[in-house]
């Protein structure tokens, strides 16, 4: 846990008491730091008064006692419209932090990196993390993904703190230094929150905010608003001396990254291959590839052990993760993609593909997914959105209705033995959010593997969840 026992004589309230607020708390009353807690859902509130956090009043707050509030970055600060703690604490003039801010003040001497865009924060951060911890430097995995930030151990002078942040913690620090920062991508996603694409393009460019001489911004150029806010970092390069590292796909670019599907390229030459990699497929799990190894290389990891490194990643689960095979024919959980952009990486990764697909339908459904279906050889449909998919599907690809999951794979596994000649890929990307059958997309995904792993004569792949 990180010692927050330099802000003794302060006085905290936290809003929100999920992972990020609850190890919050235990973190400043481990301190003795005065602190207090508010949650709207009655049940985590009472939870958390059982374990001996106190509760605010949240309509009797001293605020000229209070020194910040530290909001959970799931709870609206700004858009659409503030929580009502939030906008009392902003009326009272007193800043609105996340724990990420906490961490950056208690570690002075660490270094940090931060890893954001719309789409592979999670894989890069994991990557990273991975990559340095083989390399045995004294490194953090934390933020978004895995534990929460005030849960992560101290590492002082030389330890890497590497962590995953969205829009809204970006929004929610003051004096977080990013030593390397990551952007990916960005798309068109949670516009609810920052009004528009501007607003998000805006939020998340928080990451390159005080960035000095010897940093790194590390930065994937081919969506048009990276590029633009490539442009406008290459001019901020030339007036704060930070090093600026563009990840181009199938472009040679001076001082960048190239990358294609299975494939690096960085700037002094040197060629990373790694297409037979089942934990990295597809371009843009190479885009990811492209951002970890530039930021392990500007950390200070030697390139052969980053290439080394880079072929043990083990994947994280949900994510195109190889579960099971059943002769040639491997099952493939991508549970994570719960919207058509998602299922497309996945679809564009395989040839010869059964694909379980259905759920609670996005706006749109699959039918942006139509460039992919020649590598479908047959579709099995389940949950609420089957309707709607077979309108989508009639036609252009053959399908059976399943109903559900586990109809699915067993119709998966009895096609595939009848039909499926040489390699194949019964891959769950349902393109649609799990709410109609599971309690969440890592429920659904779950499921999959254990039925995957339970066909006849299924051999495991990958790890044993
Ligand atoms: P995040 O943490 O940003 O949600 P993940 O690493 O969990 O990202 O990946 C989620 C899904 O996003 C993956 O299943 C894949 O379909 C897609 N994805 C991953 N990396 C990228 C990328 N660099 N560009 C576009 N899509 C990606």
């Amino acid at each position: 846990m990180i010692n927050l026992s330099f802000l003794q004589g302060s006085s905290y309230i936290v809003l929100g008491l999920a992972r990020s607020g609850l190890t919050t708390m235990r973190a400043l009353m481990a301190a003795g730091v005065e602190c207090v807690a508010w949650d709207d859902n009655a049940e985590t509130r009472n939870a958390a008064a059982a374990a001996g956090i106190k509760l605010a009043d949240p309509d009797r707050i001293d605020w000229s006692k209070i020194t910040a509030l530290v909001i959970s970055p799931g709870i609206p600060s700004t858009l659409p419209k503030p929580h009502a703690v939030a906008a009392a604490a902003r009326a009272a003039g007193k800043p609105i932090i996340c724990d990420i801010e906490l961490l950056a003040r208690a570690e002075p001497k660490a270094r940090f990196v931060a890893v954001t865009g719309t789409n592979g924060k999670s894989t890069t951060t994991a990557l990273i993390g991975h990559i340095l911890h083989s390399v045995g430097w004294p490194s953090q995995v934390g933020g978004n993904i895995g534990r929460g930030a005030l849960d992560l151990e101290p590492l002082g002078l030389g330890g890497v703190y590497v962590l995953e942040m969205s829009s809204y913690q970006l929004e929610l620090v003051e004096t977080f230094r990013a030593n390397v920062a990551v952007w990916l991508n960005i798309t068109p996603d949670h516009l609810d929150r920052h009004g528009d694409m501007a607003g998000y393009v805006a939020a998340k460019q928080h990451v390159f905010d005080r960035q000095a001489t010897r940093d790194c911004a590390i930065i994937g150029i081919d969506d048009k608003y990276s590029a633009e806010v490539f442009r406008w970092l290459s001019k901020r390069r030339l007036a704060e001396d930070i090093a600026v590292v563009p990840l181009a796909l199938n472009r040679v670019i001076t001082l960048g990254v190239n990358y294609r599907a299975g494939f690096l390229q960085d700037g002094e030459g040197y060629k990373v291959e790694f297409a037979d990699l089942p934990t990295l497929p597809g371009e843009h799990n190479a885009q990811n590839a492209a951002a970890a190894w530039s930021a392990v290389r500007w950390i200070g990891v030697p390139r052969e052990k980053a290439a080394a490194a880079l072929r043990t990643y083990p994947g994280l689960p949900h994510r195109q993760e190889q579960v099971a095979a059943v002769g040639n024919v491997t099952y493939v959980n991508d549970s994570k993609a719960t919207n058509a952009d998602a299922t497309a990486r996945a679809l564009s990764s395989y040839k010869d593909i059964y694909w379980i697909l259905g759920g609670q339908a996005k706006e749109g459904g699959v039918a942006p997914l139509a460039p992919h279906f020649n590598r479908v050889r047959h579709a099995f449909l389940i949950g609420e959105a089957a309707d709607l998919f077979e309108g989508q599907l009639k036609g252009k690809v053959e399908f059976t209705r399943c109903g559900d999951l586990q109809a699915a794979v067993n119709a998966a596994h009895a096609r595939t033995q009848a039909e499926a000649k040489g390699p194949a890929v019964v891959l769950l990307s349902p393109a649609c959010a799990s709410w109609d059958q599971w309690k969440s997309y890592e429920h659904r995904g779950d499921a999959f593997r254990e039925m995957a792993r339970a066909l006849p004569g299924a051999k495991v792949l990958g790890r044993a969840e």
